[in-house]
């Protein structure tokens, strides 16, 4: 008999791929002829909250997957970008790629479970039927993450994966990545731990520069955790006693040397833009004052690690797309928000 819909669409970041997600995969198989899974969090640099790329997970899910006969016949993977500032875009994202595999007549449904406030995405495709799922034994992919990444006994989380799941997070602990996410997870407890004890869960403020010259973009490797090694902007935490403007500049001077006096380095701001996604940290709550920095064509200035860089240079525009999975937090999307413009 033929199922109620063509299509079904579940979208997740599967940071692990655990059981209560094999069971939305087998209702949603139950439910459509096919199923698209949307990827998501596709080209972020690998961190405590996504250590797996979308190609990895794929790999998992298929695992998991063998164990539905004629699952993976029926199944399709997309791996959709975050779009951090514009759900628009990110949604407009993720109907061109089901309408591509879908086409224009199907009968769609998205499948899913609202767990929390950040379920909400579930409740923007309306052209779709909506599938709830419900809770699956309330389990949790924060909480598998952190059992995982705090070198817990395989015992205290393996009965939450499917084995498909269990032998991917296996096989990565022989990986050199595996300790040193474990390492930044520590870092990071540590860090939230120190600031338990204030009476308010803290805010904090920091700035970036982004300066731009003749088609490239001055770039830093983060020295120290969180996000070693990671690719970022000038930037850092304000001091109590300068303006966000000033902060901006002090960092952009210890971390690069950049060698251009400061009244051209603030005459040639031409635009600057907060940053305030609440997820964008993952330290605690961070909003970033961005200012975006032209400097006149010609021949690139010296610059030089310094601080909490340990390399600074001049990153081409073209290099910049190509190395977007390296990029630190949402670095990468704010240097997107202003290059795009001018
Ligand atoms: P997830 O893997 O945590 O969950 C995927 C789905 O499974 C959700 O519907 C969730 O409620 C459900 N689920 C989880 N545990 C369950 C259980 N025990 N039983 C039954 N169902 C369960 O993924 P997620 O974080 O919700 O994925 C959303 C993706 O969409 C992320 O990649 C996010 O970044 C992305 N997103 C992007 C934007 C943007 O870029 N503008 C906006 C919204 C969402």
């Amino acid at each position: 008999m033929r199922k109620r819909y063509d299509f079904c669409v579940y979208i997740g970041r599967f940071q692990p791929f655990h059981l209560g997600h094999l069971e939305t995969v087998k209702i949603a198989l139950q439910e459509a002829e096919q199923l698209i899974i949307v990827v998501g969090s596709h080209m972020t640099a690998p961190n405590i909250r996504n250590p797996w790329t979308a190609a990895q997970r794929e790999k998992m899910i298929r695992e998991c997957l063998q164990e539905i006969p004629g699952a993976l016949d029926r199944v399709h993977f997309v791996p959709v970008r975050d779009q951090l500032y514009s759900d628009n875009l990110w949604v407009a994202d993720i109907q061109q790629k089901v309408l591509d595999i879908a086409g224009e007549s199907s009968a769609i449904a998205i499948i899913g479970h609202r767990k929390d406030s950040t379920s909400y995405y579930l409740d923007i495709f309306p052209q779709w039927s909506y599938i709830e799922t419900g809770n699956f034994l309330n389990i949790n992919s924060t909480e598998l993450r952190s059992t995982y990444l705090s070198r817990a006994p395989q015992s205290a989380y393996f009965d939450e994966l499917p084995l498909g799941t269990q032998d991917f997070l296996t096989a990565f602990q022989q990986e050199s990545v595996y300790e040193q996410l474990c390492e930044e997870y520590s870092f990071i407890e540590g860090y939230k731990k120190a600031w338990s004890v204030a009476p308010y869960s803290p805010t904090f403020v920091t700035t970036d520069a982004v300066v731009v010259q003749s088609g490239h973009v001055l770039i830093v490797r983060r020295k120290a955790r969180p996000g070693q090694g990671l690719y970022a902007l000038p930037g850092g935490f304000l001091n109590q006693n300068e303006t966000i403007l000033e902060g901006m500049l002090r960092e952009l001077k210890e971390e690069t040397g950049l060698k251009v006096p400061l009244p051209v380095l603030r005459g040639s701001i031409v635009d600057s833009h907060v940053f305030d996604n609440p997820g964008r940290s993952l330290r605690g709550r961070t909003i970033t004052h961005a200012y975006f920095i032209q400097l006149k064509a010609g021949k690139l200035p010296p610059v030089k690690g310094n601080d909490d860089a340990d390399k600074a240079w001049w990153m081409s525009l073209a290099d910049l797309y190509a190395h977007e999975n390296k990029f630190y937090e949402d670095h990468f999307s704010i240097v997107q928000h202003f290059v795009s413009r001018v």
